[in-house]
């Protein structure tokens, strides 16, 4: 059995989801489980209702316009045959609305993932019927009743003895199946969301399960470049990448796949391919068992909007164990996610990434015991198998802040110049 995912790019419009049926025509229709993510930006747009319903502000036209979006993307779809998808989507939004009228919790996580994760229901339930309207029969899941996961919204971590327990009992390994990317549900059965960007670990996680053969994740670049094109020029393609080393390049920040997918796929040696929806005859790139990277290139990573945050003791304390530790329990406390450390005997500078929105609580916490400074808006880069050239391309028109060189990485924290 093999595993596909098409993310939000692949899907953003009517185009996309003919296109979808165009690659499974090429590549394969039977023994295949198929993950979507949301149609195109839906999920940012569902946050943006989330934001809003929380804070008592009008939210409803916001709603309206996804819900719009999807129905034209009906209409073009299904011309006149549109009424049963149609009335599936209609029935969607109703329960997402009886949601927003009952609901009484303030728990801005939990309400997040109750929201948000309609994008992937929708999305997934068009393209099922779209399949289904060209004679492609296929089995619709809802990956909550497969994907079982703790209750820490959005972020949620996945139970795998009670899932692949439910995997394997549930799926018919033979037909085509499709379901979303990104949700589950915890031991209540509420929904839970795995982190943005999760679908591609979603796909990881049932080809895991199955033991499936491989997995291809379907996205608008060639495959793995050797730099994110929109930020890099010049970019190579990555043909064979190891599983190691596409752990470091997702760690660091490699947006083009998610840092959770690949160690469920090393530890069944199931070869993950990156290609194009838009060439699917193209070799894309494979990672999977064997070379460390071919062709052998610097790869650069940037991530941007990072905070670096500077400590230093004020009772001349060194920094070193007791008070490291207690910086790291405010780090996990707050849910930042550590990106660079680097320590001196009297100061102690980190690069964090600012995800959950805590960063004043935090900053408030660590000044009771520390004198704090603190960055906001920085970038980090990153690049792997670096040479002179390559870090000199990088320095250029930025100030750095910070940089710290290992054997084979050169990490750095900068300030664009003007
Ligand atoms: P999906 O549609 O599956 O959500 P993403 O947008 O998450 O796809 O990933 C594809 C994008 O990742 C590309 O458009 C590209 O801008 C970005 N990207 C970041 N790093 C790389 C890289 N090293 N190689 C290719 N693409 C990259
Ligand atoms: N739809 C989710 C997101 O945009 C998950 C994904 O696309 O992978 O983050
Ligand atoms: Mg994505």
């Amino acid at each position: 059995m093999k595993v596909f995912k098409f993310g939000g790019a692949s899907v953003k419009n009517a185009e996309g989801v003919k296109n979808l049926l165009h690659v499974l025509n090429k590549t394969g229709k039977s023994n295949l489980l198929i993950v979507v993510s949301a149609m195109g930006k839906t999920t940012n747009a569902l946050e943006e209702v989330v934001d809003a319903y929380l804070k008592k502000a009008a939210y409803r036209e916001k709603l309206n316009q996804i819900k719009k979006v999807h129905l034209e993307i009906i209409d073009e779809l299904f011309l006149e045959e549109s009424a049963a998808v149609s009335e599936k989507v209609e029935t969607f939004f109703s329960s997402l609305n009886n949601f927003l009228e009952h609901n009484k919790s303030p728990r801005y996580d939990f309400v997040y993932d109750q929201i948000v994760s309609y994008g992937e229901l929708l999305s997934t339930t068009i393209v099922s019927g779209f399949l289904e309207k060209n004679v492609l029969p296929n089995t619709w899941l809802d990956v909550r009743e497969l994907l079982k996961t703790d209750a820490t919204y959005r972020d949620a971590q996945v139970n795998w003895e009670e899932t692949q327990e439910k995997i394997r009992k549930k799926i018919d390994r033979k037909h085509l199946n499709i379901t979303q990317g990104f949700i589950g549900s915890d031991p209540n059965n509420f929904t839970t969301t795995l982190g943005r960007e999760g679908s591609d670990y979603t796909a990881a996680i049932f080809a895991y399960c199955l033991n499936a053969e491989s997995v291809s994740i379907w996205k608008d670049v060639p495959g793995v470049l050797n730099g994110d094109p929109r930020v890099f020029p010049d970019t190579q393609l990555l043909e064979q990448i190891s599983y190691e080393e596409a752990i470091e390049l997702a760690f660091y920040g490699a947006s083009v796949i998610h840092p959770k997918t690949l160690q469920p796929l090393q530890r069944k040696e199931i070869p993950l391919y990156v290609k194009s929806f838009v060439n699917p005859d193209s070799q894309g790139t494979a990672v999977s068992k064997g070379r460390h990277l071919v062709p052998q290139v610097p790869c650069f990573i940037v991530k941007k909007n990072q905070v670096l945050i500077s400590l230093s003791s004020l009772d001349f304390s060194f920094m070193v164990e007791e008070n490291i530790s207690e910086i790291f329990r405010l780090f996990h406390l707050y849910q930042m996610k550590v990106d660079l450390i680097q320590n001196s005997a009297i100061s102690f500078s980190v690069c964090v990434d600012n995800k959950f929105n805590n960063l004043e609580k935090l900053i408030q916490h660590l000044k009771a015991r520390f004198k704090v400074t603190f960055t906001p808006g920085v970038s980090l880069y990153t690049i792997r198998h670096f040479d002179e050239n390559a870090i000199k391309l990088l320095e250029k028109n930025k100030e750095v802040l910070l940089k710290q060189l290992t054997h084979n990485t050169v990490q750095m924290v900068t300030r664009e110049c003007d």
